[in-house]
């Protein structure tokens, strides 16, 4: 599947008549990585559930390759290639490894998971095992194996180090790359500020609900970053 650009443009949304984000932009081009930073509360998840059709904006609108998507749910957005992994590991524990993974596809397996299993080679050699049983880092890597299968293109992470132990989180950024790698973007939230700037190309800072511009990290070091990330506004 061909990655398309993602645009967010001018989103408002909320839950009720509580409004938590205020005219968000941000745009992902194809093959990159861009991190949203933010203080816990600052509306990180609700831009990423409304990326990933979960919430409906108040206004504004999120295109893909062009094309106003905010009328689609998520099963749509998910056809098309947007591949949302929430935060928490969502992995069912009562089911086992091959189980949960099925759960996103049809098909043979090996061949759809092939390069999941290449970059997390303990979740290939686990398949029978319940996802119960699986270390912390383990499943998040169940997790994340949707983000490699050939049909994701946008893969939209909801603090994925969450828990995690470092060597762990090693794993998980250099995963990362191999997703940039095979030619996906990325858009992550992460609450490891020194993490995200090591991967990201284009960093946005969020505080109660608003998204900065898009920010090079490599312009910025991260002290800087940081008095602006806990000071913004
Ligand atoms: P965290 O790092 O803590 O996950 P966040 O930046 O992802 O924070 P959000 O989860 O987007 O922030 O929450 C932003 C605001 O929206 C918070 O004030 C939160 O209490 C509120 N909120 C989130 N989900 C709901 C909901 N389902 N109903 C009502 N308010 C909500």
């Amino acid at each position: 599947m061909t990655t398309q650009t993602l645009e967010v443009v001018g989103l408002t949304a909320g839950y009720g008549t509580l409004t938590v984000l205020r005219d968000a932009n941000v745009t992902v081009e194809p093959g990159s990585v861009v991190a949203l930073l933010g203080p816990n509360g600052a509306g990180k998840t609700t831009l990423l559930r409304a990326i990933g059709g979960l919430l409906t904006p108040t206004s504004g609108s999120v295109r893909l390759g062009g094309t106003d998507i905010t009328g689609r749910g998520p099963t749509k957005r998910a056809a098309a290639g947007i591949c949302l992994i929430p935060e928490g590991r969502g992995v069912f524990p009562g089911l086992t490894v091959r189980e949960n993974l099925l759960l996103a596809v049809d098909g043979p397996l090996r061949d759809r998971y092939a390069l999941a299993f290449e970059t997390f080679p303990e979740i290939g050699k686990r398949l029978d095992a319940k996802a119960g049983s699986l270390s912390g880092g383990q499943q998040q890597m169940v997790a994340l194996a949707r983000a490699f299968l050939p049909d994701s293109s946008i893969v939209v992470l909801d603090e994925v180090s969450m828990g995690l132990a470092p060597l762990v989180i090693d794993q998980i950024f250099d995963a990362l790359e191999v997703l940039r790698e095979s030619g996906k973007s990325v858009l992550l939230v992460e609450q490891y500020v020194g993490r995200a700037l090591g991967c990201a190309d284009v960093v946005h800072l969020i505080d109660r609900g608003r998204v900065s511009g898009p920010i090079d990290p490599s312009a910025l070091g991260e002290d800087e970053l940081m008095s602006r990330y806990l000071g913004l506004d």
